[in-house]
C-alpha cells in the first residue's frame, strides 16, 4: 500500500525499478563510462510518467545520482547545490 501524494506514491511508478546500477556511479566511475551511462539513464527517465515529481524531489532533498532526467551536474548548476557533485569537482580541480 503507498501513501497518496507522497514520495512512497510516485516511487511506486517509476520507470527505473530494477535499474538502480544505471543511476548511481560505480567507485571510481570514468568519465566516459558516466557519460554513457547517464545517456542510458536518460532515456529511461524520458519515458517515465513521474519525471517531474521525481526531478523536483531530488532538487529539493540535494540528492546524489540521476534523477528525473538530471544529473548531478545539471542539478547543481540549476542553483541545488550539492556538497560535492563529482563532476563539478573534476571539472574545478587542478
Ligand atoms: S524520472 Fe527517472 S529517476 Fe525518476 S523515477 Fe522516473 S525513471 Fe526513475
Amino acid at each position: 500500500m503507498t501513501r497518496e501524494g507522497t514520495e512512497d506514491e510516485w516511487m511506486a511508478r517509476a520507470a527505473c525499478k530494477g535499474l538502480t546500477h544505471l543511476f548511481f556511479p560505480t567507485p571510481a566511475e570514468r568519465p566516459q563510462a558516466r557519460e554513457r551511462r547517464e545517456a542510458t539513464a536518460r532515456e529511461v527517465c524520458a519515458a517515465c510518467s513521474v519525471r517531474s515529481l521525481c526531478r523536483d524531489f531530488a532538487r529539493d532533498q540535494h540528492e546524489y545520482g540521476f534523477w528525473g532526467g538530471e544529473s548531478e551536474d545539471e542539478r547543481h548548476a540549476a542553483g541545488y547545490r550539492l556538497i560535492a557533485p563529482i563532476g563539478v569537482r573534476a571539472r574545478t580541480a587542478s
